[in-house]
């Protein structure tokens, strides 16, 4: 499929979740970088967004819990650029009820080529890039052109 460049800008939506068993590490996580994280727009799913609200007073647009749809809506606001960057502590120690939908929240940024942090690591190297305060080009799906091709069908 062709690409085009579209910019995410400098105040990034970054959507939060982490699984049960990683939330007091996401909660530690976002107090540690908190003075960043206020620059920008939080999004998380239920659970995790209360949590992080509540113990560290950084505003969040909570969603549903994941199990209960968080996850699909994270990735359709993905899909609709509503979110620009995703910080998933999962835990590769549990197996969780709503997998299929981690996937597919997994797959849609991969495709809206989006920053996805999957553990502590990354994420520290994600908050401390220069690029978090500037506006950024990403390689997108043309989508419009995917479309005309589909329509000849
Ligand atoms: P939760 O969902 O924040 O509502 O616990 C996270 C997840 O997808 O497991």
């Amino acid at each position: 499929m062709d690409t085009k460049i579209q910019p995410l800008p400098a105040t990034k939506h970054i959507a939060l979740v982490a699984h049960d068993g990683k939330k007091a590490a996401l909660r530690a996580w976002c107090n540690q970088h908190r003075a960043v994280l206020s620059q920008h727009v939080l999004y998380a799913t239920g659970t995790t967004g209360h949590i992080i609200e509540r113990d560290t007073a950084l505003p969040v647009t909570k969603l549903l819990s994941g199990p209960m749809g968080g996850d699909q809506q994270l990735g359709a606001k993905i899909a609709e650029h509503d979110i620009h960057m995703l910080i998933f502590f999962w835990d590769p120690l549990a197996s969780q009820p709503h997998d299929p939908d981690v996937k597919a929240l997994l797959r849609l940024a991969a495709v809206w080529n989006i920053p996805v942090a999957c553990n502590e690591a990354t994420a520290d190297m994600l908050l401390s890039s220069d690029l978090m305060q500037c506006e950024i080009d990403r390689h997108l799906p043309d989508y419009d052109k995917y479309l005309a091709t589909r329509m000849d069908k």
